[in-house]
């Protein structure tokens, strides 16, 4: 069956795909047992829409696109407890005080969620400033696939090939196993096209046979 509200939207097709529903970063953005470490780029504070209607609040956006443990970096909710992490590390919770300032994140479990009365995983900024120079998580990123550290190659640091390749692949790779990743994507693709156009006739052959 199909609702009257969905009468009048169209499916979607092809490459759409179902979104979440919050464009701030969750709990499940990063990825398990990885602390990732960001650079503040902008404070905001203004109303912004939530699941439970608009509320004021206090938002970090991000210099980096995507680092280690997060494949796409969304702005940052702060709620009371983080801000109070920031006014800790920083002194002050001014922009002059934040911007272009490196902050760590972590997963609390089990925290109350008051809108729903229930147990939620929570994003809290960790009350040490990562280590100068260090952008990445305290283990060198690994590859999935051969198990070995991801090295740097050519102009990309470590970090940029682990998150491209997850990005791309849904899984940290070195260049090597990324390389094959590739041509394996590449050669499903290709047997996809190929196993599409009979599965396409078909279909129209029953969508005549119907009319
Ligand atoms: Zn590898």
């Amino acid at each position: 069956m199909i609702t009257k509200e969905l009468q009048n939207m169209r499916p979607l097709k092809g490459d759409e795909k179902l979104e979440r529903d919050s464009e701030y970063m969750g709990a499940d953005d990063i990825d398990p047992n990885v602390e990732p470490i960001l650079t503040i780029k902008n404070l905001y504070r203004g109303k912004i829409t939530l699941s439970r209607g608009k509320e004021v609040k206090n938002v970090l956006t991000f210099v980096e696109e995507t680092v280690p443990g997060i494949v796409e970096v969304r702005p940052l909710i702060v709620n009371s407890g983080n801000r109070q992490v920031l006014k800790k590390l920083f002194g002050q919770v001014t922009a002059n005080a934040l911007e272009g300032k490196k902050i760590q994140l972590w997963i609390e479990h089990g925290v109350r969620n008051p809108a729903k009365n229930e147990l939620t995983d929570g994003i809290r900024i960790k009350d040490k400033k990562p280590a100068a120079g260090k952008t990445t998580t305290a283990a060198a990123p690994k590859c999935a696939d051969c198990g070995k550290d991801i090295t740097g190659s050519g102009s990309f640091t470590a970090e940029q090939i682990a998150a491209g390749s997850m990005k791309k692949y849904g899984r940290q790779l070195c260049v090597e196993c990324g390389q094959k990743a590739k041509a394996a994507m590449e050669a499903q693709e290709k047997t996809a096209q190929e196993n599409d156009a009979p599965a396409d006739d078909l279909a129209a052959q029953l969508a005549a046979a119907a009319e």
